[in-house]
């Protein structure tokens, strides 16, 4: 059995020698044969450098090299399509997914699971954060059909047929969590503890950059927040309508008194605000829409430690 490990890296060029360690040290007496695929995100440091060293010390570090920086999802998937393993590991390089859980990972894969994925306890966390990420998890699973865990990241280890079934989800916007979800096969859990960063600095998720993510893992998989904005509309319409009538009922009866200048202010504003976030809504689909319709690859590839497997060659 062949073991692949993705490791998706953005600046990363103080932690893979060490992660390509540890996660060798591990696998040292298990008995499955192991590679890696190191994916360079448009490292602005030595990354690729130094995945082109360790490739020369150790053929089985495999590296890819992409002409820019495309974000994880994409380094992801650059790395499934370029893997070659009967199961893949994808896990961070900076050493917060721990590569001793791959032992057991291995186990549960063997028992039967095509997925089996690592989840992040959140104590240590900010608690302003993980009462932030408890909410957004909650709202996600109301509007969103497949289930989505908190805590459950990308660290996980997928069987052959669970990633060529990835591979098959050729869609611009990824949400991984998501797709994830969508294919489905048996998947167990593993809880672990969050391990602090090696090298580099702190998470590089900015405020802007989690919220941004938060609003693909909703748009990303249904139309759930058009609906919304159908029955939004359709109640602030009766309740304008209604609101109009007894204003005319109250005229009629009681004469015209001339103000009434703040009732029709709110409910400009009442409206013109209700229908800018609908368009906006709106937007954002026919935004994605238009990204889908380019068909571009996710990816470009600039170099290479060598081919793209034929298999994956057709693949998005
Ligand atoms: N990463 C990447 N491309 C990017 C940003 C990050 O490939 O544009 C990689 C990064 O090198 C790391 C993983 O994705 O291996 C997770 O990144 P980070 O540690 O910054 O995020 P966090 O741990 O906070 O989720
Ligand atoms: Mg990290």
């Amino acid at each position: 059995m062949l073991l692949s490990v993705v490791v998706p890296c953005h600046d990363e060029e103080r932690v893979l020698p060490e992660l390509v360690a540890q996660v060798t040290a591990v696998m040292e007496d298990i008995p499955a044969d192991l590679e890696f695929v190191l994916v360079d995100d448009g490292s602005r440091d030595r990354t690729t450098e130094v995945m082109q060293e360790l490739h020369s010390r150790d053929p089985r570090v495999r590296y890819v090299s992409l002409s820019r920086n495309f974000g994880k999802e994409s380094a992801m998937l650059a790395g499934l399509a370029y893997a070659r393993g009967d199961a893949v590991v994808i896990m961070d390089a900076d050493l917060q997914h721990p590569p001793r859980l791959i032992r057991q990972m291995l186990e549960l894969l063997q028992q039967g699971n095509d997925q089996v994925v690592a989840r992040r306890t959140r104590d240590g966390d900010a608690f302003g954060r993980s009462m932030l990420a408890r909410l957004y998890y909650r709202l996600v699973n109301a509007l969103v059909e497949v289930r989505i865990e908190d805590g459950v990241g990308d660290f996980r280890l997928l069987s052959r047929r669970a990633v060529d079934a990835l591979l098959q989800l050729g869609e611009y916007n990824r949400f991984s969590k998501g797709l994830f979800a969508w294919i489905g096969f048996p998947t167990a859990t593993i809880d672990y503890r969050n391990e602090a960063r090696f090298g580099g600095d702190a998470s590089r998720w900015t405020l802007r950059r989690l919220l941004n993510y938060g609003i693909d893992g909703i748009m990303s998989f249904n139309n759930a927040p058009l609906r919304l904005a159908i029955y939004v509309g359709l109640v602030v319409t009766t309740l304008a309508f209604g609101y109009a009538g007894y204003l005319v009922v109250a005229a009629v009866v009681g004469g015209i008194v001339v103000p009434g200048y703040v009732t029709l202010v709110a409910a400009v504003i009442g409206l013109g605000g209700l229908q800018l976030l609908f368009l906006g809504v709106i937007g954002e689909y026919v935004g994605r829409i238009y990204y889908e319709s380019k068909h571009r690859p996710h990816f470009l590839v600039a170099a290479a430690s060598d081919e793209l497997p034929a298999a994956a060659r057709r693949a998005p």
